[in-house]
């Protein structure tokens, strides 16, 4: 059963990051198609009242520059589902006090935003269309939403380069911006190219700075131990639909783009039945990314098995879990 809708209302973005794995060329939706879609959700939710928290997850291109549609969404889904959850993964460009108002302290509105690091590491690979850097205006925008009392996480790309700053990125979120928690993301273009080992070593480097500042980690890499911890099993294209900008339905968004669509949705998708050809097995990826797994695996068994378990930050961060 479908109980994590994920959304691409538009496939177009207010930045040119150097490494953006979304597909060229992206469309704006028919925000007319995503009222539909949630109406249709929310029925199903309501009807089926499933044992896990129901959850409406933005991603893009950016969900922002849908600047109506995304609040008017938000407060349809958490008026009709209470124990539901909205999470908005955005570049945090466009964040506006204006259209969040209404949400002030509501916990069940969630960002995510992207910070890769210090402001001359994340300026070098996050700009605008035009070409500046977007530091100063992502940390602005988690300020704002701090002053709000919504819950803010950040992700950031982990790779060669920034692995060599990631001290100083720990040191900043958590004296400047008081976040004990960060999700990290391998960045495939650097590390699909790096052996097992090597990228087991930025995980595990990762690992030893956070620990070191009390701040814990999350991110993708995590859904590697699924094999090994039940709890991290992915379970995309069951749990989880995607519907991306032109209307079609993929069980993940990185398949978006990428491999054939499941179908095109319509009024009478079985939400209940959905069950993705694209749905990978426990954890995708080739033998080496599970060698990655089953080293931190390792890791976690004999320094840190406070992670052996999935916690609520996994589930922040992905709707893949059961
Ligand atoms: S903000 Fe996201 S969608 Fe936009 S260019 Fe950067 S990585 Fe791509
Ligand atoms: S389907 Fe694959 S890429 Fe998508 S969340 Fe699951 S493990 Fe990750």
């Amino acid at each position: 059963m479908v109980t994590c809708l994920y959304l691409m209302p538009t496939g177009e973005c207010n930045c040119i990051c150097s490494y953006c794995y979304c597909p060229e060329g992206g469309k704006r939706g028919d925000p007319d198609l995503f009222r539909g879609v949630v109406e249709s959700f929310t029925d199903h939710i309501i009807s089926s009242n499933p044992p896990v928290k129901p959850q409406i997850r933005f991603t893009g291109g950016e969900p922002w520059l849908e600047k109506q549609l995304l609040p008017d969404i938000a407060g349809l889904f958490l008026r009709s589902v209470p124990d539901g959850l909205v999470v908005v993964n955005t570049n945090g460009m466009l964040l506006s006090a204006d259209r969040l108002g209404d949400f002030r302290g509501d916990e069940r509105l969630i960002h995510v935003v992207s910070l890769d690091g210090p402001e001359t590491l994340h300026d070098s690979r996050r700009k605008t269309t035009d070409g500046r850097g977007t530091f100063h205006k992502v940390i602005e925008g988690v300020k704002m939403l701090m002053d709000l009392d919504l819950p803010v996480y950040l992700n950031a790309v982990l790779d060669t380069e920034s692995s060599r700053h990631l001290p100083e990125l720990l040191r900043f979120i958590s004296s400047e911006l008081g976040l004990v928690e960060l999700s990290i993301s391998l960045l495939h273009l650097d590390t699909g190219q790096l052996s097992p080992g090597e990228r087991y070593s930025l995980l595990a480097y990762a690992y030893s700075e956070a620990s070191s500042r009390s701040i814990r980690l999350g991110g993708h890499h995590r859904l590697l131990l699924g094999y090994w911890v039940p709890e991290l099993r992915c379970n995309a294209g069951s749990a989880t639909a995607l519907v991306d900008s032109m209307g079609m339905v993929h069980a993940c968004q990185r398949f978006v783009g990428r491999s054939a669509p499941d179908c095109m949705w319509t009024d009478d998708f079985d939400w209940n039945g959905f069950s993705s050809g694209q749905q990978c097995a426990m954890v995708c990826g080739s033998d080496h990314d599970h060698a990655v797994g089953k080293k931190l695996y390792n890791l976690y068994r004999e320094e840190y098995p406070e992670y052996l378990h999935s916690h609520h930050l996994d589930r922040i961060l992905f709707g893949v879990l059961a």
